[in-house]
């Protein structure tokens, strides 16, 4: 089974590489950020109580998050592998999806870490224009990535499955050499 989870900071294209990456390799795409934005689209309970954490670019919490990638990845471990965007972003949140691996006894996991500088994030993130990128909540999701979410990749580093990439650069260029990494890895 083909497990990738996509890491990098906000605005550096994980989502967009993750659709690339999940519509060439067939795998099971879930993206945390579009969970949660079709919560808050449709009202749910849960879309109403995030509808206020992510307009001001805070992290939703651990406990619902984790629920959250549980049940989505129960319901799709038959498929050809899954790649995970935009979660885990906290530590705990990566303890608890190692304790998710086992339980489900899925193998082990790839990580693509994307990486752009401030700049040129603050610059992508202003042209987006989603409803939480105006200029203070994306400084503010800035700190947020590089205090809590950035440790995450130590976290991998110690058992040595994070494959680097920079990430500056037109989508194909971008995706051309997640795929060379890919290859050379092992992994297609
Ligand atoms: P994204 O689409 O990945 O940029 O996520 C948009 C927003 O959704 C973030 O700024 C957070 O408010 C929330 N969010 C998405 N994934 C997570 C996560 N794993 N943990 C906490 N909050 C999250």
């Amino acid at each position: 089974m083909n497990n990738l989870i996509i890491f990098g900071p906000p605005g550096v294209g994980k989502g967009t590489q993750a659709k690339l990456i999940s519509d060439n390799l067939g795998l099971f795409h879930l993206s945390t950020g579009e969970f949660l934005r079709r919560a808050i689209s449709e009202g749910t309970e849960l879309g109403k109580k995030a509808k206020i954490i992510v307009d001001r670019g805070d992290l939703v919490p651990d406990d619902i998050m984790i629920g959250i990638v549980k049940e989505a990845l129960l319901n799709n471990i038959t498929g050809n592998g899954f790649i995970l965007d935009g979660f885990p972003r906290t530590i705990e949140q990566a303890k608890a999806l190692k304790e998710i691996f086992e339980e489900l006894k899925l193998d082990g996991i790839k990580i693509l870490h994307l990486k752009a500088d401030n700049d040129e994030l603050l610059r992508r993130l202003l042209v987006r224009g989603r409803d939480d990128d105006t200029e203070d909540t994306i400084k503010y999701r800035l700190n947020i990535y590089s205090d809590t979410t950035k440790p995450v990749i130590d976290y991998y580093l110690k058992n040595g499955n994070v494959i680097e990439i920079d990430g500056l650069g037109d989508i194909e260029t971008i995706y051309d050499r997640i795929l060379k990494k890919l290859n050379n890895h092992g992994y297609i």
